[in-house]
Order: C-alpha cells, then structure tokens, then sequence
C-alpha cells in the first residue's frame, strides 16, 4: 500500500498535525494518546501498521517528540521524521505493553484509539491504573474529518480515475448482456487499476432484482436485456478512496423505472446542494430524503444518504438523520440517494462531494442520468 497524503515536505505536515493533536489535547486536558493500527496513525506518521498481533503504538504525550512502538522486525518499513517521532522497536521476548506502559507515566487521561486490540487495552490497564481512558476519535477526528488541499487533490484525482471507468461503462465499452455479475465485477476492477488505482476496494454489479440489494455481492446472475444494472465501485490511489455509483440500462427501460429515475437524480442533486459549510449532515440526508417521500417512494429508500471517505472508504461524517454535525470546509462524503423495490429492481446514484467556502464540489462529474445501452 502506498504511503499517505503525497507531498514534498511530509516530515513537516506530520509534524504540524501531530502539533494540533497536542493542542486537541491539551483543551480536552488529555495527557496522552495512543494509536494503533487504523488510519489515524498513518494520517500522522505516514505509517501503515500491519493489522496483526504484534503491538504497534504511537504514543503522543506533551513532549514535543512522540514515540512510536514498533515491532523491531517491522522498523525497516518505518520512514522516520525525527523531529516527529522517535522510533521504539521492541524484541520478540519483550513486553510491549510494559513499554508503552513507561511512556505513561504519570498520565492521568489517555486517549486511545478505536481499533486498538482490546487485549492491548485491557494488559494496560493493570500496568497503568488511576488512569480514564477516553476515545482519541475526539481529538484527531476533526482533523481527519477536513481535509486540506493535498487531500482534497488526492480525492479528485481518485473521482476523476473512477469518472473514467464510468465513462467506459456509459459508452457500452464493459460488455454486460450475456456476462455475470461476477465478470463484469471483475471487468470493472481491473478498469479501476488501468486508471491508477493502487487498490480496488469493491466493485457492485447488480443487475436486474439484484439492484435492490443494495451492497449486493456480483454473482454468478447472467445480465439479460431489459434489465437495469447497477455499478457501485471504488478504491484507494495515493491513500485516498475513491467510490461511485452509475446505472445503467440495455434496452428500453418501462415509464415506472424512467419516472423513478428522475426522482432519484433530482434526490441527489438536491443532496449535493444541501452539502454547504455551515449545514449540518443530517440536513444533506433530509434534502435529498424529501423529494423521494414526496413521490411515493419513501419507503424504497432504507439507507442513509452518505457517509464520509477519505483513507477510508467509510468513515465520518456520516450524512444520516440525527447527526447535527455541522460541515465545514474541506469535509468530504459521499451524496447516494437509492430506490430499491424488492423483488423487481434497484437504483442509487452516487458521487463524493467535497465542501469548500465556495460551494459542494463534486469529486465526480460523468454524466448523472440512466444512460440506455443498446
Ligand atoms: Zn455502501
Ligand atoms: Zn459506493
Ligand atoms: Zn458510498
């Protein structure tokens, strides 16, 4: 997997955002904050921890150089930035926890991160007692919540290589009658890597009544004419994700599904109206939920209306009734209203927004409507 945000100066954007993490800190009088595997550590260090038993940690105190705990075995994989943190390798016979442990000395609250193992949490607690743990998603959630312009570069050029694969699908290029699912799935990822992607994170396939499944898994189904057929994919390029959704058609589609796709287009681009500096995410799910009630479709409509993206393909915020979050610049989401009848057929249109002070930029930009095929 490739490193995170590409810059030419990354020593100095870890530096400056492990910076604000202490800030973060100190407001919220935290005293330390520990980061295991998940992205916040790579988002600070530019290291991606393996997800396995071995313990890596990185331990943000007020000293003005954090440590990383790192496997010894693993430390070749680390590209140190001194100024940001020093490197603590620890020996197979060693205990890691014990190490991480003399680090805290004396810390009262620590923030932890959520995909710590609970076995590392639990060991730390019986070395590091009248201590509170509170979740470190408070302190470096916001920052990873708005991007800066490196990132939001990295999100474009990630929309702009999917654009192009849907742009394929939309010119009749991925042959789809008389395929499966599963090939066409397969057709797709392969597209995504041709345009740069590092990584296909999933490519949705659902044609016909499948499409009102909606996180459907492309099978064996064979795509016939007539049918609607549903393309949700992504995946990661230079450490930023990339996720859209088209529908397609081949042959001529029935005035109910015509009828409800218009529906469908004037949700979503109502969603990614809504998504404005200032508004709250829950207020992007309800403009975009309002005008498919007012037509009878509620109902079809079971999911939110958007979720974060960014190292992640989901990840906060999410665009969902009772999040009061309030955007502001640089939060990125995706904006995918859906209608699925069961037993008949399904439709979702997806793009990633990106709010800026000028307005919702979308990170996606090929042609929104159902194209037909022939
Ligand atoms: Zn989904
Ligand atoms: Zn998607
Ligand atoms: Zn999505």
């Amino acid at each position: 997997m490739s490193g995170s945000v590409a810059t030419k100066n990354a020593g100095a954007l870890y530096a400056s955002r492990i910076s604000r993490v202490r800030q973060e800190m100190q407001r919220r009088s935290i005293d330390a904050t520990l980061l295991s595997i998940g992205h916040d550590l790579p988002y600070l260090t530019g290291y991606y921890a393996m997800p396995l038993e071995r313990l890596t940690m990185l331990v943000v105190t007020h000293e003005s150089v954090a440590a990383l705990v790192v496997p010894r075995l693993e430390a070749p994989r680390v590209t140190p930035f001194d100024d940001v943190f020093r490197i603590v390798p620890w020996g197979e016979t060693e205990n890691p926890v014990s190490i991480v442990a003399k680090l805290l000395v004396g810390a009262k609250t620590i923030a932890v991160g959520d995909q710590m193992w609970a076995r590392f949490l639990v060991e730390l607690m019986s070395f590091v007692t009248n201590a509170k743990f509170v979740r470190a998603v408070d302190v470096v959630g916001p920052m990873r919540m708005a991007k800066d312009a490196n990132e939001i570069e990295a999100l474009r050029l990630a929309g702009a290589a999917a654009d192009r694969v849907a742009m394929q699908l939309q010119a009749g290029e991925i042959a789809l009658v008389g395929r499966t699912e599963a090939q066409v799935s397969a057709d797709i990822s392969a597209r995504l890597i041709d345009q740069g992607h590092d990584v296909v994170n999933f490519a949705i396939v659902a044609a016909g009544e499948n499409a009102a499944s909606p996180h459907h898994h492309a099978g064996p189904r064979v795509i016939q004419e007539n049918e609607i057929v549903l393309c949700d994919f992504g995946g990661m390029m230079n450490g930023y994700c990339s996720d859209i959704t088209r529908c397609v058609f081949v042959g001529t589609p029935s005035r109910k599904i015509t009828s409800a796709y218009s529906v469908l287009y004037a949700a979503q681009a109502a969603g990614v109206k809504a998504g404005v500096v200032g508004a709250t995410c829950e207020s992007v799910d309800a403009a975009a939920r309002k005008i498919i009630d007012d037509a009878g479709f509620g109902d079809f409509f079971i999911h939110r209306t958007g979720h974060g993206i960014g190292m992640e393909a989901h990840e906060d915020p999410y665009m969902v009734s009772g999040n009061k979050l309030t955007i502001v610049a640089g939060h990125a989401f995706s904006v995918e209203p859906g209608i699925y009848l069961p037993g008949k057929w399904g439709m979702r249109l997806e793009d990633i927004v990106v709010a800026t002070d000028a307005g919702p930029v979308s990170m996606n930009n090929v042609d929104h409507s159902l194209v037909i095929l022939n």
